[in-house]
């Protein structure tokens, strides 16, 4: 390691506290000094190609010029303002924009700072509104088992069956989470299974319906869960008996949002319509934290009122921060680009052609929607746990692909710029993987 490198390893490991990270036993952090398109260029001057579009954020492409300049021009015109009271040319139309392209009705937009913010103004808007609505036994919330929601306390417990949060387990609120069925096209009990979690939630509802809010789901993917999928059909059907029962419908679609599904939501994908709609991540084109929750009207409607007492008692120091409306603004304009759309294509394909020839005996279960493809680790463990994923992960950054699997679970989630080749790299290491790695644990 060159000194500059050296130093900055050493300089990072003193004050910084990293996400996600056993600082003990971690290995240094990779300073990483430029990124493009697909690319991130390390310090020491190797590369690493982001398949996993840096947590699921990067939509276009790192440092994507036309974002970059959005930024900047933004910058020297208006950084920030208050927005209670003041608003603002670039908050006003990503709004807009944003609302057209959701399903009719979803049309009121609060914005916050991240996925999980947008998740707590989802729950807090839902808690409220049933208050208001004169159905105040209306406070019990669902999600799906496995589902992950975010990281604040709301999130968490909407959260709690992911696993991730035991050291706080007493601290959340409770809810209920109902069997989700992990299972799509091919899976030959697919119906089967589709029919046991609804056959759970008609129970649930039968008994429960006149004191629940709302439930939460990340539609047709569960992202931190393994990429665990579910067809378009079953969430019509949750819909639906949510319908009848009065329980409003948050979609979480933090990760599988603009385009990551191969449509532009996966509400649109889905045909079924939420009530409320959480929106992060690829929001910026994962340039700067922004987000959304956005809401049926009448949502909105029912906190209207002669006073604040009525009001939504939320807001973060930089809602609509005007960079991040700037950048969103140029990142939908990307997005809506016939050449995304080709792109995005282009990813569809090749992830079918590449998953259907995985055939190593570790390797199993593959799936995908859209631009997002999964296979897990069949033989051993089937969880977070898993050790295969954390030998599998260096094996693939040693060759230059920032590939993280999910405990079991191998996925690629690329920005919508990588090419076929780039991605022909990835699939050949999962496959020199599977041999190199999973055949001699
Ligand atoms: N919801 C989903 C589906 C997510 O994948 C995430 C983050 N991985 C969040 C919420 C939380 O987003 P954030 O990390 O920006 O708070």
């Amino acid at each position: 390691m060159n000194r500059e490198l050296y130093l900055i390893a050493k300089k990072d490991k003193t004050p910084i506290w990293h996400p996600y990270t056993q600082a003990k036993t971690a290995a240094p952090a990779i300073p990483i000094a430029r990124a493009e398109g697909a690319v991130l260029h390390g310090m020491d001057g190797k590369e690493y190609l982001d398949l996993i579009s840096s947590w699921w954020v990067n939509l276009h492409g790192h440092a994507h010029p036309r974002i970059a300049e959005a930024i900047a021009a933004q910058a020297k015109t208006l950084e920030q303002v208050i927005f209670a009271g003041f608003t603002h040319q670039p908050a006003v139309e990503l709004a807009a924009r944003l609302s057209a392209l959701l399903p009719a009705d979803l049309e009121r937009v609060f914005y916050s700072d991240n996925g999980s913010t947008a998740i707590e103004v989802a729950l807090k808007v839902a808690y409220q509104f049933w208050k208001q609505a004169d159905s105040p036994r209306k406070t019990r919330f669902l999600a799906f088992e496995g589902g992950y929601h975010g990281d604040t306390v709301g999130a968490m417990s909407m959260g709690a069956s992911s696993g991730f949060f035991g050291h706080w387990k007493d601290l959340l609120f409770s809810i209920t989470a109902l069997p989700y069925p992990a299972t799509w096209d091919n899976d030959p009990d697919v119906e089967t299974k589709e029919k046991a979690c609804l056959d759970a939630l008609e129970a649930y509802l039968a008994q429960y319906a006149e004191e629940t809010a709302a439930l939460i789901v990340e539609p047709l993917v569960q992202g931190a869960a393994g990429m665990r999928m579910c067809r378009p059909e079953f969430l019509r059907e949750v819909e639906k008996r949510l319908r009848a029962a009065r329980v409003l419908l948050i979609f979480d679609e933090v990760m599988t949002g603009f385009g990551r599904t191969g449509d532009l939501f996966a509400c649109l994908k889905s045909g079924a319509t939420p009530d409320i709609i959480c929106l992060s991540k690829g929001l910026s084109g994962g340039f700067l934290p922004l987000s959304v929750t956005v809401f049926r009207r009448f949502l909105h409607d029912a906190f209207l009122g002669e006073d604040f007492s009525t009001a939504l008692a939320h807001g973060h120091s930089f809602t609509a921060n005007p960079l991040g409306c700037a950048a969103a603004l140029a990142s939908l304009e990307l997005l809506l680009e016939d050449q995304t759309a080709r792109n995005i294509g282009t990813i569809v394909e090749k992830h079918r052609e590449r998953l259907n020839g995985l055939s190593h005996p570790r390797l199993g279960r593959t799936r995908q929607c859209g631009t997002i493809a999964a296979v897990d680790v069949l033989g051993g463990r089937q969880d977070y746990s898993a050790q295969e994923g954390q030998a599998l992960m260096r094996y693939f950054m040693d060759k230059g692909l920032l590939i993280r699997p999910l405990g079991h679970v191998i996925y690629l989630l690329p920005p919508y710029c990588v090419t076929p080749e780039q991605l022909d790299r990835a699939y050949d290491a999962i496959e020199a993987g599977a041999r190199d790695i999973l055949e001699n644990p």
